[in-house]
């Protein structure tokens, strides 16, 4: 093994993000900028910080100063730096800017659509399917995504604070639960906590006996790359089977400091698999989600779901119908590597669970044959699937 020079010197900073530090951080060093502390001491949160670097719209201006109690906007300097400073309806800017309709609430929205609290047997821990648990470990991410599935619970004021009791009941019930063997931690974004508090975590959850596998739900790779650091990607290749589940949005996102902080999980033993939420004028396209997938498999992560948007209140300008989501997966199967293709999620609203959707290929029988149209639309085709 090489010898590491001091973590910071050696992290990827592409020209872009210099660029960027020079002009909104002048006083920051190439240091302060790699380092994880710094970029989540000057996240952008008000609309104020943004204003000095983002050519607001009137609407995303309106969205940021009004009054009252609303889902917070936060964005580290890294990721900001990835986002189009003058045009509102490009990719990243429109899932991290607020704008009034998300204070819309459309038919069939809900604060909380898949009924976690109601699956919820103790603080924290979604226990929806048989086998495996959802353990929520914080309320805090380094940025807000507009569409967020929990935004019912995230951007509390207890923002960072750990809830060791509620972390220690969470713990307390997977030991408790012998059918559990999969736990997925997320929240919030676990991987904000300090190794220390990271370590804690898995010790415990690595100690207990019939969990076959450990998984983490993260975007921190992305908007905040510097966090993994060689030290954190050490303490994780402790817990094996530790898989992490990437949520990826757009090719924007893959940089070079992203594609580091990937092939440093990689690299660590720890399989990554991605996770797109589809959303209308952000990826809601066949092209974009082939570039993805293909950028992805490149830096080593396997795509794993493509996801319905879930009808949280106020989403509805993110929200596409279910059928484009198949139309992008018809367009991808066969068409390239099957290792490119997710798969297409619905979660149901009410608690039912996921369900996957695919393009449909048969066209009915004719006696014993199947028959079937292949990916590029060609009809005819049968497959002998005798029905007695
Ligand atoms: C999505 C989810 C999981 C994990 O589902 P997989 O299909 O195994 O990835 C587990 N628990 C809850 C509550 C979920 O919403
Ligand atoms: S990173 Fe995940 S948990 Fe955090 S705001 Fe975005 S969608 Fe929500």
């Amino acid at each position: 093994m090489t010898q590491p020079e001091p973590q910071s010197a050696q992290f990827a900073i592409s020209d872009r993000s210099r660029q960027f530090r020079r002009a909104f951080f002048p006083s920051a060093s190439a240091e302060d900028w790699c380092d994880w502390r710094w970029q989540l001491r000057h996240r952008l949160r008000k609309a104020g910080d943004l204003a000095g670097i983002f050519e607001l719209s009137p609407d995303e201006h309106q969205a940021l100063t009004r009054p009252g109690c609303v889902f917070p906007v936060s964005i580290t300097p890294y990721y900001a730096s990835l986002l189009d400073r003058s045009d509102p309806l490009s990719a990243l800017r429109r899932t991290m800017l607020p704008v009034p309709e998300e204070l819309v609430a459309s038919h069939g929205e809900m604060s909380d659509p898949l009924a976690e609290d109601r699956h919820s047997p103790v603080p924290g821990i979604v226990h929806r399917y048989p086998d495996r648990v959802l353990f929520l470990v914080t309320d805090s991410c380094p940025v807000y995504c507009r569409y967020c599935t929990r935004s019912r619970l995230v951007g509390g004021k207890a923002e960072f604070d750990i809830n060791l009791e509620q972390w220690r009941r969470g713990i307390d019930y997977i030991a408790a639960t012998g059918s559990v063997r999969d736990v997925l931690v997320s929240g919030g974004d676990p991987l904000i906590y300090s190794d220390e508090r990271l370590d804690w975590l898995l010790q415990r959850l690595h100690a207990i006996p019939h969990l076959d596998m450990i998984r983490i739900g993260t975007k921190i790779p992305l908007v905040m790359p510097q966090r993994l650091t060689p030290a954190l990607c050490e303490m994780l290749r402790r817990y094996h089977p530790l898989y992490v589940s990437l949520h990826v949005t757009h090719p924007d996102e893959l940089t070079p400091e992203s594609a580091q902080a990937c092939e440093r999980l990689a690299d660590a033993g720890i399989p990554i698999g991605s996770q797109t939420v589809l959303l209308k004028g952000v990826n809601d396209d066949p092209d974009i989600v082939r570039r993805l997938m293909h950028e992805l498999l490149k830096i080593r992560v396997r795509p794993y779901y493509l996801l319905q948007c879930d009808p949280i209140t106020g989403s509805a300008h993110f929200r596409t119908r279910v059928d484009r989501g198949v139309e992008i997966i018809a367009q991808l199967r066969g068409h390239t590597s099957g290792y490119a293709v997710p798969h297409f999620i619905v979660d149901t609203p009410d608690g039912g669970g996921k369900f996957s959707l695919v393009p449909d290929h048969i066209d009915g029988r004719d006696g014993d044959d199947l028959l079937i149209t292949n990916y590029e639309g060609r009809t005819g085709f049968r497959y002998p699937d005798p029905v007695g």
